[in-house]
């Protein structure tokens, strides 16, 4: 744990600073990022044992799992060709 890896897995990052789970494991500021996206999709109240698990869950999950797109843009000739076929 010396080089401070982040503790999701397949996820290569070192030098993590943000401590998760009580401190028992360092996440990466991208995973981070995407757990906060994640988080956004969890119900509106929830109890600490239900969140633990969830970031548990999330810290076996590939990374780019949760990363939340947003609408595919496309040029507005290719869009008006979709609408109007
Ligand atoms: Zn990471």
């Amino acid at each position: 744990m010396s080089v401070m890896a982040c503790g999701r897995s397949d996820c290569e990052h070192i030098m993590c600073n943000i401590l998760v789970l009580n401190g028992s494991a360092y996440l990466c500021f991208d995973c981070f990022e995407e757990l906060e996206q994640f988080k956004d999709t969890w119900p509106e109240r929830i109890s600490v044992r239900q969140a633990e698990r969830l970031v548990r869950h999330f810290m076996g999950t590939e990374p780019g799992t949760y990363l939340t797109e947003g609408p595919q843009l496309v040029s507005r000739d290719e869009a008006f060709k979709e609408v109007t076929r």
